[in-house]
C-alpha cells in the first residue's frame, strides 16, 4: 500500500518502464471491464455485456502481444481505440448521466505519455491527434445523446450517482497513474542528468591519471586574477629523467610515480592555488595573491617532498625521482602566456644546468 501511495505521490525513485505501463494498463482494463460486464449484466443491458466481452477479448490479445514482445505502440493504439469506442457506445446506449464521456477525457494524459514514450527517429507521435479524435468523438456522442433518448435506462438518481462516481474515480485513477509516472520519470531523468553533468564537469576539468586540473582551469583562474588585479606567480615543474623510470621499471610504474608526484603537489599548495598537469610529466602551479618569493618557498617545499617520495619499482627496488622547477610572477610579464614562458625558460635552464633545482632569477637566463 505504501509503495503504491509513494508511487502516485511521485516520491518513488524508479518509475515503471514503458512495457510495464502497457502491461499495467491492460491488466487494469481487464479488471475494469470485468466489473462493467457484471454491472451491465445486472441491469440486463445485453448489448453492453457483448461490448464488454469484446473488450475483454481485445485486452487479453493486448496482454499476449506485450508478453510476446510486440511493439507496445500497437497495444497502446488498440487500448486507445477501445476506450473511445466503448465510451461512445455506452453513452449512446445509456446516456450521458453515468459519466461514460469522462473516459474520453482520460485519454489526454495517455496521449502525451504515448508522445513521450514512442517518439523516436522512426516514429513521431503527435499527442494532439489523440486529443482531437477524443474531442470529435465527444462532440458526436453528445449530439447523439441530445437528439436521441438512451436505449436503456439503468435506474434512478441513486444509480446515476453511484455510476457517475465510480466512472469518475476510474478516470481520476487513470490520470493519476499517468501523471505520477511522468513526474517520476522527469525526476529520475533530472537526477541522472545532474549526475552525468557532474561527472562530465570533473572529466572536462581534470586529468584522469593524476586527478589534477587540466590547462583550461588555469585560464579560468587567470581571468579571475586579472579582474581582481591580483599579483600571481607560476611554478612549472618537470620530473627529471622520467623516461629512464619508464624504460627501467615500466610504464605503469611511471604512472605511479606521476600519481605520487601529483599528490605531493596537491598537499603542498594552499587552497586557492591551482595545480594542473601541464604536459606529460610537467606540472604547473598558479599561485594567486603572491609573488615569486612565495612561489619559490612553495617550490622548495614541493622539491623536498618529492626527493623524499618513495615509489615501488620492483619487488625489492624503490624508485626515487627529483624535479626541476622554473618560477616566475606577474610582475615580469603582462599576460599569463608570457609569465609561463619565462617559467619555462628558467626550467629549461635548470635542466641544462644539473637538474633537481629551482630557478627563479632573470640573470641566469
Ligand atoms: P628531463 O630530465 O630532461 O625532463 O628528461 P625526461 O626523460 O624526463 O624527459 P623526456 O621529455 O625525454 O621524457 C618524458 C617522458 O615522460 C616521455 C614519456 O613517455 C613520459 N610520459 C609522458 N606522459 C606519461 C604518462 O602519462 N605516464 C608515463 N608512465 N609516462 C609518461
Ligand atoms: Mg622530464
Ligand atoms: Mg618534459
Amino acid at each position: 500500500m505504501k509503495i503504491l501511495w509513494d508511487y502516485i505521490s511521485g516520491r518513488t525513485r524508479t518509475s515503471l518502464t514503458m512495457s510495464q505501463v502497457v502491461i499495467f494498463m491492460t491488466v487494469a482494463m481487464l479488471g475494469i471491464h470485468t466489473a462493467l460486464l457484471l454491472m451491465f449484466l445486472f441491469f440486463n443491458i445485453y448489448f453492453m455485456v457483448g461490448v464488454n466481452v469484446a473488450s475483454l477479448i481485445l485486452y487479453i490479445v493486448c496482454f499476449i502481444f506485450i508478453r510476446i514482445g510486440k511493439n507496445p505502440y500497437i497495444v497502446f493504439n488498440l487500448c486507445y481505440a477501445e476506450v473511445i469506442l466503448h465510451a461512445f457506445l455506452a453513452v449512446v446506449m445509456v446516456g450521458t448521466s453515468y459519466g461514460f464521456t469522462l473516459y474520453m477525457l482520460s485519454m489526454t494524459p495517455l496521449a502525451y505519455y504515448a508522445a513521450y514514450s514512442f517518439n523516436s527517429d522512426k516514429q513521431s507521435v503527435n499527442p494532439m491527434t489523440y486529443v482531437i479524435i477524443s474531442c470529435i468523438a465527444y462532440i458526436i456522442v453528445r449530439y447523439i445523446a441530445a437528439v436521441h433518448e438512451p436505449v436503456y435506462v439503468m435506474g434512478g438518481k441513486e444509480v446515476d450517482l453511484v455510476m457517475y462516481s465510480i466512472n469518475y474515480f476510474i478516470v481520476v485513477a487513470t490520470i493519476v497513474a499517468f501523471m505520477s509516472t511522468f513526474l517520476i520519470q522527469i525526476r529520475t531523468l533530472e537526477e541522472q542528468m545532474l549526475n552525468k553533468n557532474k561527472r562530465l564537469e570533473v572529466l572536462s576539468t581534470h586529468d584522469t591519471l593524476t586527478g589534477l586540473f587540466n590547462r583550461r582551469c588555469i585560464h579560468d583562474r587567470y581571468i579571475k586574477a586579472l579582474k581582481n588585479n591580483e599579483c600571481y606567480s607560476i611554478i612549472l615543474g618537470d620530473i627529471d629523467d622520467f623516461k629512464k623510470v619508464n624504460d627501467t621499471y615500466g610504464h605503469s610504474c611511471g604512472d605511479n610515480v606521476l600519481k605520487g608526484v601529483a599528490d605531493v603537489f596537491k598537499t603542498s599548495v594552499r587552497r586557492d592555488d591551482v595545480v594542473c598537469r601541464w604536459g606529460g610529466e610537467e606540472i604547473l602551479v598558479m599561485l594567486p595573491y603572491g609573488d615569486k618569493d612565495d612561489a619559490q618557498r612553495i617550490a622548495g617545499r614541493i622539491s623536498e617532498s618529492i626527493r623524499n617520495l618513495v615509489i615501488k619499482g620492483t619487488e625489492d627496488e624503490d624508485v626515487k625521482v627529483t624535479m626541476t622547477f622554473g618560477v616566475s610572477d606577474s610582475n615580469e610579464a603582462s599576460d599569463i602566456k608570457d609569465v609561463t614562458r619565462i617559467a619555462d625558460t628558467r626550467l629549461y635552464y635548470g635542466k641544462t644546468h644539473g637538474k633537481n633545482c629551482i630557478i627563479a632569477e632573470d640573470g641566469l637566463e
